[in-house]
């Protein structure tokens, strides 16, 4: 019968599709919008890593290559990580990956089962949710509180685990409210992983965007490397999204294993994009700090203008480049009874593009990403001050 399977039917297309789709047909329309939707660096990728892609593509460096990741850039991974968190990998516990998405769809497959408890702090990045429920897992979802910045406690992780827990996943700092895990908790979840034997899944996609000072990573742990997975992602760091680049650190059999799903799936990530991501860990990281200073800059002047607007009152992000404003007092008023409706109207009225937080689990938040220019947010700003003032 010409029926679909029941695992494509545990998933959905991520909410903030309807968002992003409508921006697109306002903007065909010559709409000037506003848009803090997408999650993605303005900056352009640095010259020298650009270079590089193009110095392979003209030397021929254009065929099929090692599923995991050619030698070179399975090693560059591991140098980086080990100069930077004090980790020890060896090239054989890491794999190159086609983004930091796959790296995580790879590993849940190869780690959870049917039943498996995952457990996912709120507010979450969506495609946790669907990755996990996608394998037949549960995903258990931790609450956090907004008063202490979304912060994730061991204490609250040591709470949520039962006898079917599999595996954790945290994500730090976090999208979308960028929370930072405190260097103690993240010891104790470590901890609790070990003698619990659970799975740690670490998506530290923006691991390079804290302004807290402190680069702590699960690989920071090498006594607890039987337990831990790190899923790294070039697409933030490097301002290099539309790559596809990403890498997963891990113990060799969990490695061996997404290699070998890779294997029969989309086999290696383009030789060129590889050859580009060895140029980008080797090189000088002058740009990953300038372009974390100027995140920096613009999470402040967020902050600042997201203050002017009365009733809205939002956390202070300590990474990633989000702000995840509370905007319950406007709920309720006609035309803006959730966060999708509001988002809606924000779009149509104000040519302003956000992502409702129903998306991320919270029922009373807006994402907007900084990852824009000061014009964009001034712009963008003015707007939501008229139209809030009016709503
Ligand atoms: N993890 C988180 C928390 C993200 O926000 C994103 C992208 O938005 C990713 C992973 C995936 O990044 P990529 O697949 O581009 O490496």
């Amino acid at each position: 019968a010409r029926t679909f399977s029941e695992r494509i039917g545990r998933i959905e297309i991520s909410a903030t599709m309807a968002v992003t789709a409508e921006a697109a047909r306002l903007r065909s329309q010559g709409a000037k919008l506003s848009d803090f939707g997408a999650g993605e660096p303005h900056f352009p990728t640095p010259r020298h890593i650009k270079d590089a892609a193009i110095a392979a593509i003209d030397g021929n460096f254009t065929r099929y290559t090692t599923v995991s990741g050619i030698p070179e850039v399975r090693q560059a991974i591991v140098n980086r990580h080990a100069c930077d968190f004090g980790s020890n990998y060896a090239p054989d516990e890491t794999v190159f990956t086609t983004g930091g998405k796959l790296a995580l769809f790879n590993a849940v497959q190869v780690l959870i089962d049917h039943g498996d408890e995952v457990i996912l702090p709120v507010p979450y990045w969506v495609s946790f949710k669907d990755i996990v429920q996608y394998a037949g897992g549960q995903a258990v979802l931790l609450e956090t509180r907004e008063e202490e910045n979304f912060r994730i406690t061991a204490d609250a992780i040591e709470a949520a685990i039962t006898p079917r827990t599999k595996a954790i996943i945290l994500n730090s700092p976090s999208n979308p409210a960028g929370s930072v895990v405190s260097p103690a908790d993240l010891e104790r979840i470590v901890k609790l992983a070990q003698e619990r034997g659970l799975w740690l899944l670490l998506d530290e996609c923006y691991v390079y965007l804290s302004y807290t000072g402190a680069l702590i990573s699960g690989g920071s742990f090498p006594d607890a490397k039987e337990n831990i997975v790190v899923l790294g992602s070039l697409s933030k760091t490097y301002a290099m999204t539309g790559w596809r680049a990403g890498f997963a650190l891990g113990p060799k059999a969990v490695i061996a294993a997404m290699s070998k799903l890779q294997s029969q799936s989309t086999s290696s990530t383009a030789s060129f994009v590889q050859k580009a991501a060895v140029a980008a860990l080797n090189g000088s990281q002058e740009c990953v700090c300038e372009m974390r200073a100027g995140y920096l800059r613009l999470r402040d002047r967020m902050l600042t203008r997201m203050a002017e607007i009365p009733g809205i009152t939002c956390t202070r992000p300590d990474g990633a480049f989000y702000v995840y404003p509370n905007i319950s007092a406007y709920l309720g008023r006609p035309g803006a009874n959730d966060t999708m409706e509001l988002a809606k109207r924000l779009l149509h009225e104000a040519h302003v593009v956000t992502v409702p937080g129903e998306a991320f689990g919270t029922a009373e938040h807006l994402r907007l990403s900084y990852a824009v220019t000061q014009d964009t947010i001034e712009e963008g700003l003015d707007r939501m001050k008229d139209f809030f003032a009016k709503l």
